[in-house]
């Protein structure tokens, strides 16, 4: 039979990126998970690496091409939030996520691009998020990191859209995990009368979304960014 691609999932030990994983494992794929506890689904290459150290991310992919060879297919999937309010957030608040959740994005984009200009073949898929584009009081520091993906796609698009590489956006809307569990029940109830389908998705609603744009059904599409949100963000 022959070997499924490499694919990496960034924050792939649970939530979306976990559900991400599994979904490319169903397809046969060789997949890897990164993250920091170095956890990761049955049959996946479980690789620990933290998305704000660049050293740390040159070894992870080290390891994953030894085992996998070159990743064909990466998801930048690692992210995390800290909610304040602009009074109260400091430089340090706004630094941490954008750290994470767009330098990081960067930081394994440079070292993918690297192994994909090469196999001549090559799919990146951002996670980022509704807010990047509608906005979010108190999230300043996420939606700035999310709303930066899409410039980030679009201009990865520009650049390597001639060596068979597409570059993508899925903007989930509010998701059962522990991100969304963390938030309290009023703020449950409120945001689920504001969604269309007024309910939060499974995790695999996305990971479907990002199985279908690195297949070959989604050859042509490259720089988009695709809500997968109950219709919360409607014209972004
Ligand atoms: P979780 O908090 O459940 O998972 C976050 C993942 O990112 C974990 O695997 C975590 O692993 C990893 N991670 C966080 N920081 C780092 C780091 N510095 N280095 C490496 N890995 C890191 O989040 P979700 O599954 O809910 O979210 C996944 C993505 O989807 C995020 O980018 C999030 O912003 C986005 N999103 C989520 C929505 C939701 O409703 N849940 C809605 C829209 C977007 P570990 O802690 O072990 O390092």
């Amino acid at each position: 039979m022959a070997q499924g691609r490499s694919v990496l999932v960034t924050g792939g030990n649970r939530g979306i990126g976990l559900a991400i994983a599994q979904a490319f494992l169903a397809e046969g794929d060789q997949v890897a998970v990164t993250s920091r506890s170095g956890d990761g689904p049955e049959g996946a290459l479980t690789v620990k690496a933290d998305v704000t150290n660049m050293e740390s991310i040159d070894q992870a992919f080290e390891q994953i091409e030894q085992v996998h060879g070159p990743v064909e297919v990466l998801v930048n999937n690692a992210g995390m939030n800290n909610d304040q309010l602009l009074m109260r957030m400091s430089e340090e608040d706004f630094e941490q996520v954008l750290d994470t959740n767009l330098t990081g994005s960067f930081r394994a984009l440079k070292r993918a691009t690297r192994g994909m200009i090469r196999l001549k073949k090559g799919r990146v898929i951002f996670i980022s998020s509704v807010v990047g584009l509608y906005g979010s009081p108190g999230q300043i520091n996420y939606a700035a990191s999310k709303a930066g993906l899409v410039g980030m796609a679009r201009s990865l698009t520009r650049e390597l859209g001639s060596r068979n590489i597409t570059a993508n956006v899925v903007a989930p809307g509010y998701i059962n995990t522990e991100m969304t569990q963390a938030l309290d029940e009023d703020l449950q109830k409120q945001y689920k009368q504001a969604i269309p389908a007024g309910r939060f998705a499974d995790p695999d609603e996305v990971a479907n979304v990002v199985r279908w744009l690195a297949s070959d059904e989604a050859s042509y599409i490259s720089g988009a960014v695709i809500p997968v949100d109950g219709g919360l963000g409607m014209g972004h």
